[in-house]
């Protein structure tokens, strides 16, 4: 097993806001950072000690970045497979691409969830307006029909409550390929955060709760109020993906807790992940932390909390009505500030998150909330 020791260079596909605060961790243990991506000016590139700007297209460009760095992983599982291939022509790629070209399509993240026993809603695979037809027939209303690549956020999802549904839907999607999906009458959404290191360690922050405004992650907050049984059945399910990926990094599974109890996996992301932020200060070790010692080969952090802690996600539209009221929200105590330092703040933009820890989880989240509602004046 190679370790990949401070003061190497971690190359990191993509420039957002999950690669700057890897970046933050990266840096603080003495690595060096280069990012890679078509942007310049990004909230990784500004923590990082080198930015790259070229397309992904580029495979030129992507050799000369595999060749100046030390090991490669990303922070945006949207990379080509052919770009991470070139990458790994030169240097050890974490997550290995395979993976990240499963999880890239909702089709084979699917297929690869149910024929290794992981419980998913039930869907169809839709190329045809007849495979929609009879789709619906089989899977009932309301249904969910998403595209299968590119999907993120919501994004790309329609929702289809009745046969009339159908024909306007499948026009939507453009010939693309979808998937349809029964729509889960959830009780609760939750994710859990893990982290599988080369040497096959396993470590995990338990369940995170998480409630969704407009498709996007609002609020999250640790510990989950989910029975034990709940709690474990979902770590189970989470290490035994990553054990099935051979994963190497951080890795987050989206879940719906059904009413009755029961978990269905929705979704897989091959990275750290909005609900994980919770653990960037409020835990020994944080998702970004434990993805650079994983994908370097060193040990595991510890991730245990300090205290119960909460997110709430600051959207650009918090800036709706002027500079927002900083000294408002951090007059609360446990609360901190993390921004991602976009200048533009667009709405339903991802600009920054609150974090807020407290004696609950409950506590923290109400805190999180309040820290919010005083930035808008
Ligand atoms: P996704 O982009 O697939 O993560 O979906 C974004 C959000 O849409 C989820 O977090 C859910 O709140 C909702 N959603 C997606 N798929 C379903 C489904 N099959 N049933 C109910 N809600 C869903």
């Amino acid at each position: 097993m190679k370790t990949v020791h401070p003061n190497s260079t971690i190359g990191v596909f993509g420039s957002g806001q999950l690669g700057r605060m890897f970046a933050i961790e990266a840096r603080k243990m003495g690595y060096r950072v280069h990012t890679f991506s078509p942007d310049a000016d990004t909230p990784t590139g500004h923590i990082s000690d080198v930015e790259t700007t070229a397309s992904y297209e580029d495979l030129d460009a992507v050799r000369d970045f595999a060749k100046a760095v030390d090991v490669v992983t990303f922070e945006f599982e949207n990379v080509p497979s052919a770009t991470v291939e070139a990458a790994a022509e030169f240097v050890d790629v974490h997550p290995r691409g395979e993976i990240l070209h499963t999880s890239q399509n909702r089709l084979r993240e699917k297929a690869f969830l149910s024929s290794n026993g992981i419980p998913v809603a039930p869907f169809r695979h839709i190329k045809l307006i007849d495979d929609l037809l009879r789709g619906a027939d089989e899977i009932g209303f309301p249904a969910v029909l998403k595209t299968a690549g590119f999907g993120y956020d919501g994004k790309g999802q329609q929702k289809l409550l009745s046969h009339a549904d159908l024909e306007p839907a499948f026009a939507a999607l453009n010939g693309q390929e979808a998937v349809l999906e029964g729509f889960i009458d959830f009780e609760k959404e939750v994710s859990v955060v893990c982290t599988r290191g080369i040497d096959g360690s396993f470590a995990h922050y338990g369940v995170i709760e998480n409630s969704h405004a407009n498709h996007i992650l609002d609020i999250s907050f640790a510990p989950a109020d989910v029975s034990a049984k709940v709690a474990a059945d979902a770590v189970e399910i989470t290490r035994s993906i990553a054990e099935k990926f051979a994963y190497v990094g951080t890795m987050c599974v989206e879940f719906f807790v059904a009413r009755d109890g029961k978990l269905l996996v929705n979704e897989i992301a091959p990275r750290p992940h909005n609900s994980g932020h919770l653990t960037f200060g409020p835990c020994v070790s944080s998702q970004f932390e434990q993805q650079v010692r994983a994908v370097c080969g060193l040990p595991l952090g510890s991730t245990e909390f300090f205290r119960p802690a909460a997110m709430a996600n600051l959207l650009g539209d918090v800036w709706a009505n002027g500079e927002p009221d900083w000294t408002a929200a951090l007059s609360l105590p446990g609360v901190s500030l993390h921004l991602y330092g976009k200048a533009e703040p667009r709405p339903g933009r991802k600009m920054g998150h609150i974090t807020a820890v407290a004696g609950t989880a409950a506590e923290a989240a109400n805190l999180a909330a309040e820290a919010r509602r005083r930035l808008m004046r």
